[in-house]
């Protein structure tokens, strides 16, 4: 059996904290997919194209990372791509929190894949996009949180 994970996420923008949960994941699974989940509630900063480009040159190292986008259910496209397990990070408790509310729900939805939670580095706990995107729009620069392939325009 193929060991396949799928990477949800806003990714908006992926960040070193995210790239460091993919990378250390790629010694449990054979493949990871990064999937770029489009959600019409949410306005992002960066389009989706742009995400998944900037994610594709991320990874341009290795063939084990794919990188996808999705609308709909996680669990949905876990199925339509074979995915067996969900990959998560997690800082911080209240990631726990909610992390903990979204991975038993899918459980129960789909209860034969399992979701992998990986404890950020502490280095890394405190980036977010969200911190990012606040970065950006303030007009800072905001390189040192993201990996080397992702520049911003001024
Ligand atoms: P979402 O919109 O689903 O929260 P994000 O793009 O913010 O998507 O995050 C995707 C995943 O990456 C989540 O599991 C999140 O906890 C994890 N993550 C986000 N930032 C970091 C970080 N700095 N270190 C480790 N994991 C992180």
């Amino acid at each position: 059996m193929i060991r396949r994970a799928l990477f949800p996420g806003s990714f908006d923008p992926f960040t070193i904290g995210h790239e460091s949960i993919v990378r250390r994941s790629l010694d449990l699974f054979d493949e990871v997919i990064i999937a770029v989940g489009i959600n019409s509630t949410k306005t992002n900063l960066f389009n989706l194209d742009q995400r998944v480009s900037w994610i594709n040159k991320v990874f341009e190292d290795t063939d084990k990372v794919k990188v996808a986008s999705y609308a709909g259910l996680t669990v949905d496209f876990c199925k339509k791509v074979e995915a067996n397990f969900i990959l998560r990070g997690l800082r911080t408790s209240s990631d726990f929190g909610f992390e903990r509310g979204i991975g038993q729900v899918n459980k129960a939805l789909l209860p034969e894949v399992e979701t992998v939670f990986i404890l950020s580095l502490p280095e890394h706990s405190a980036i977010s996009s969200t911190i990012i995107r606040d970065i950006i729009r303030n007009g800072g620069d905001a390189s040192q949180f993201v990996p080397d392939a992702i520049t911003f325009k001024k």
